[in-house]
């Protein structure tokens, strides 16, 4: 029997919703089956994980300068230049899941991670809620989207950084590090 864990896959390019004419991608990796089992190894293997057990999330800021968000049927990877730099992005990161798997009686899981992460709900109510959209976003709402996705930074607000604001821009900071 075949130790793959993922044996195929659909590849899916996304243009980033807050940056209207970017000239990068994001890319979703679709997977048939769950592949959740491996995560506490991928935790226990790679660096700079943040890994939330119970939400069968796993973020790696990997050593290609890459952000890779695992969840159990799905790989979403930013920022990918163009669709040949995301086929062989896609093929690397699914070999080395593959090859994590194939290693797991040599690993011990490790199922520790960083506190969850804020959800969008928490950040909107610290937002000035006025979708200005100064900062790309057509709303607050999507700002706070690209804030968890880390596909935005809190300076992308220009609003926060007035007087009015810094209770606020404190407790975001302090949410998103
Ligand atoms: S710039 Fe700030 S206030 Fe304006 S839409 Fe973006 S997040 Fe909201």
């Amino acid at each position: 029997m075949s130790d793959q864990l993922v044996c195929r896959y659909d590849m899916e390019m996304v243009a980033p919703e807050c940056t209207p004419g970017a000239s990068w991608w994001g890319v979703k990796i679709k997977i048939e089956n769950d592949i959740s089992e491996v995560f506490p190894y991928m935790n226990a293997e790679l660096n700079e994980v943040d890994y939330n057990h119970s939400a069968k999330i796993l973020v790696w800021n990997g050593d290609d300068g890459l952000k890779y968000a695992f969840r159990s049927n799905e790989i979403a990877v930013a920022p990918v230049e163009d669709r040949a730099g995301a086929q062989s992005m896609c093929d690397s990161i699914v070999g080395m899941v593959n090859d994590i798997w194939s290693r797991k009686v040599n690993i011990e899981p490790s199922i520790k991670g960083k506190a969850p992460p804020p959800s969008m709900l928490q950040l909107l109510k610290l937002l000035p809620k006025t979708n200005c959209k100064d900062c790309g976003c057509a709303t607050c709402m999507a700002f706070a989207a690209e804030l968890i996705k880390k596909q935005a930074e809190l300076l992308g607000c220009p609003h926060l950084s007035q007087d009015a604001h810094a209770k606020n821009r404190e407790s975001l900071l302090k949410l998103l590090e």
